[in-house]
């Protein structure tokens, strides 16, 4: 089974509870078990101004099913939720992100891997390094080294 990795984010309502449920839901899923979840970290947003902190969790999966069947998936949890998509990186209820599946690289309309943003972000590397510290991304290195190139790679918990 490759190992699998989603980024979960929340700056609405209440964000630690909103992980928690999607966690659920996405141990719900057919043929999928959430094997490890990261510390839930507190991140400054990016985009628009004016948004409520983040908070930030990485997971990772075992799944039978396929990449893109995957992220479908994970946006049809988001809608649950009650996502709502106005501008571009707004504050949301939820986001969940594929960010690695294995060592899959590929690049369509709907799909990129590993997540294109990855590697500039602490709120990924953070938690992804605490669950999996010598998880190969493809193309970019490990995920403690990439978090090491960092300028401040030291986000609080949440709570
Ligand atoms: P970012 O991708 O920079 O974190 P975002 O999470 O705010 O931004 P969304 O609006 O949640 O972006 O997603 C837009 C689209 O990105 C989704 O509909 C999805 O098809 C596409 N997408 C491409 N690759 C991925 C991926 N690896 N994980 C999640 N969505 C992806
Ligand atoms: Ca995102
Ligand atoms: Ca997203």
């Amino acid at each position: 089974m490759p190992e699998v990795f989603v980024g979960l984010g929340a700056n609405l309502g209440e964000p630690a509870a909103q992980l928690k449920t999607a966690l659920l839901a996405i141990g719900a899923l057919p043929q999928t078990t959430v094997k490890k979840v990261s510390a839930f970290y507190r991140s400054a947003p990016i985009g628009p101004a004016g948004q409520p902190d983040y908070c930030n969790a990485v997971a990772e999966l075992e799944t039978a099913l396929g990449p893109q069947a995957l992220l479908d998936a994970l946006l049809a949890i988001e809608d649950r939720a009650g996502r709502l998509r106005g501008e571009r990186w707004g504050a949301r209820v939820l986001d969940l992100d594929l960010l690695l599946y294995g060592q899959v690289v590929c690049s369509t309309a709907r799909l990129t891997l590993p997540h294109p943003e990855l590697a500039l972000r602490d709120f990924v590397l953070q938690p992804l390094a605490e669950i999996a510290p010598d998880v190969k991304v493809p193309l970019m290195g490990r995920a403690r080294d990439l978090l090491a190139q960092l300028p401040a790679p030291t986000l609080a918990e949440w709570a």
